[in-house]
């Protein structure tokens, strides 16, 4: 079967940006073959604005800075929310405080991504993640699990929450195996 070629358009500037309204598109820079990005694109990233100026959330990254592992508390019906949130998703009151989470518990459910890696993470796999039973708390919480090797991974592994800060100044977090 013969393959289809189409052809593109070149996409045509915005009467705004024309207008000289909006400042000129940055230069896009293109890697050649083989080369990773100078800055990754944020897609497929689910927190890309962790400061307060940003979002309601920033408690929560700031937290992970300072070794602690915050949620959201609702006061009105005492539910610790996972993940942290700025309205209660059951009684939508925003009445809600930041309170500490347990940081160990153990390995519920996991899977293994050995391939189909987003872009910018190839070298990253393979990978495991898995949902974590925190102690004393009923909530599981999804993350990566690291500290063993997909093949030696068990359900019921103890693990301890392990913040790191990403290459751009960013907080994150993963679930470290306790051995
Ligand atoms: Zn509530």
């Amino acid at each position: 079967m013969p393959t289809a070629v189409v052809e593109v358009a070149p996409r045509k500037r915005s009467k705004a940006r024309k207008a000289k309204l909006l400042p000129p598109e940055p230069a896009r820079e293109v890697p050649g073959p083989g080369e990773r990005p100078a800055r990754l694109p944020y897609l497929l990233d689910l927190y890309p604005a962790e400061s307060a100026a940003q979002t309601r959330l920033a408690p929560f990254f700031e937290g992970l800075r300072e070794g602690r592992f915050l949620s959201t508390h609702c006061r009105k019906d005492g539910r610790v929310l996972w993940p942290p949130r700025i309205v209660c998703p059951v009684c939508h009151t925003s009445d809600l405080t930041w309170v500490d989470l347990p940081q160990t518990g153990r390995i519920y459910a996991f899977s293994a991504i050995l391939a189909g890696a987003p872009s910018g993470l190839e070298e990253e796999l393979p990978r495991v993640v898995g949902l974590v039973e925190l102690d004393g708390s009923p909530l599981r919480i999804f993350g990566r699990i690291v500290g063993v090797e997909w093949p030696e991974c068990r359900i019921g592994m103890r693990v301890r929450v392990e913040p790191f800060s990403l290459p751009d100044g960013r907080a994150y977090y993963a679930f470290r195996v306790v051995r």
